[in-house]
């Protein structure tokens, strides 16, 4: 149900069954316990077995139940932030340095999960003359900075195409990232909440774990699960629609506007997949509770019937929680002693948190990673765990 009483429904990308992983009943050991089985702790889960690490990955639900199985499936690089904004606010270099990491790992999603990724590129469409010009200023940066983008003008509006950007099924990446973590190794629970974390120990209500250092990969929630990070993240609820097949519209590629507010993309058979509107709900979208509202459904319905011109009945409507920051930059860092913690991803997440999660992998064995300079700091005092 949904807080209104209508009836909520499970994302559409739950398509498939999931044999579920065990429950941690028992007190276990591993090099690296990493919290939150989303596509941030399962890319962290990969990049910790290519460093040879003995890796335990817990969930307090289930494999990509939050939102990284429940988002509008956008690979977007970049930030939250379009581009032209995060280099104001981070500089320059560091933001194309960040966007590069990000087209990176977006190939690298492409590779790894091809079952679950289209390369499509994105559309970001201006609503107005502000984002007409927004839409322009944000070219420039990018173009200065040599980075992949091309001017739009076709039936959706005007606007921009982000050519290296793609479409995905995130809940299918989640769980195929999970299942060759296991087949690699990697001990995986669902089912399985930390209650308690230090950098040598995460207890669960039934087991723990004993470990060397503790990734906490979790956006909605965060501050939650690390009350430290209070005042720094503040979770945010986000609605979808879907839809039975809609021939009668052709979507060839993701769509954002309005800022990035709206977002829909057209699926392989032909559903239609829409989310936005958060705006419109108030202050009840502040909230970790991850249920359609009555308000912001029907603001959906009447954009997917009168804005998109979507016919077809809706048979998913469903919710997630994010993290957002107060500069839209990610929280990635050691929050308590070899306790790292990546989230807050501002709405945008697919593919900076699996270079988060890979980062701190790195980070906690090597001492280095591929985000130093960029989100971590480029000069450390310690160096990596022997794990
Ligand atoms: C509706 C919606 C649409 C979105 N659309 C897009 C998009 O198109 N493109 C994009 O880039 N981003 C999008 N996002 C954001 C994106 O989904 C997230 O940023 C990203 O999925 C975060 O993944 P994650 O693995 O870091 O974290 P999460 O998905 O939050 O995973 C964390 C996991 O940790 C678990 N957990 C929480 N607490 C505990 C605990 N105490 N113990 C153990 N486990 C715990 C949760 O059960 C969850 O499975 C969207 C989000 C939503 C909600």
């Amino acid at each position: 149900m949904t807080t209104d009483g209508s009836h909520g429904s499970g994302p559409v990308w739950d398509d498939r069954p999931w044999p579920p992983l065990p429950l941690l009943r028992e007190r276990v050991e591993a090099g690296v316990c990493v919290v939150g089985l989303g596509a941030s702790g399962l890319t962290a889960i990969g990049e910790l077995l290519d460093l040879g690490v003995n890796v335990i990955g817990i969930d307090a639900a289930g494999v990509g139940s939050g939102a990284a199985g429940r988002n509008g499936g956008f690979l977007l690089a970049g930030t939250a932030d379009f581009f032209h904004h995060a280099a104001a606010q981070m500089g320059a270099d560091r933001a194309a340095a960040l966007y590069r990491l990000t087209l990176d790992q977006l190939d690298r999603i492409w590779l790894e999960t091809p079952q679950a990724v289209r390369r499509t590129g994105t559309l970001r469409i201006a609503v107005d003359r502000d984002e007409i010009e927004d839409c322009r200023v944000q070219m420039v940066a990018l173009r200065q900075a040599n980075l992949p983008v091309q001017p739009y003008n076709g039936r959706e509006g005007p606007g921009l195409l982000f050519p290296m950007d793609a479409s995905s099924q995130p809940l299918r990446r989640c769980r195929v990232l999970a299942g060759r973590a296991r087949m690699r190794g990697a001990r995986l629970y669902e089912h399985s909440p930390a209650i308690q974390i230090a950098g040598d120990r995460v207890v669960t209500p039934h087991g723990d774990v004993r470990c060397d250092a503790v990734i906490v990969a979790v956006d909605g929630g965060i501050e939650r699960v690390l009350p430290e990070l209070a005042g720094r993240a503040r979770t945010a609820r986000l609605q979808v629609v879907a839809t039975a097949p809609a021939p009668e519209v052709d979507v060839p590629r993701p769509v954002y506007t309005r800022w990035g507010l709206e977002y829909w993309q057209q699926l392989p058979d032909k559903r239609v997949v829409l989310g936005g509107f958060r705006d419109l709900g108030g202050d009840r979208e502040w909230t970790d509770q991850a249920m359609p509202t009555g308000p912001v459904q029907d603001e959906l319905e009447i954009f997917l019937r009168r804005g998109i011109g979507v016919r077809a009945p809706i048979t998913h409507r469903w919710a997630g929680v994010i993290a957002y920051t107060d500069d839209k930059l990610p929280i990635i860092e050691q929050v308590r002693d070899r306790v790292w913690a990546a989230g807050a991803y501002s709405g945008t997440g697919n593919v900076l948190g699996a270079v988060c999660g890979r980062a701190l992998a790195q980070t906690i064995v090597t001492g280095r990673s591929l985000l130093d300079g960029v989100l971590l700091p480029s000069q450390r005092a310690t160096t990596g765990l022997s794990v």
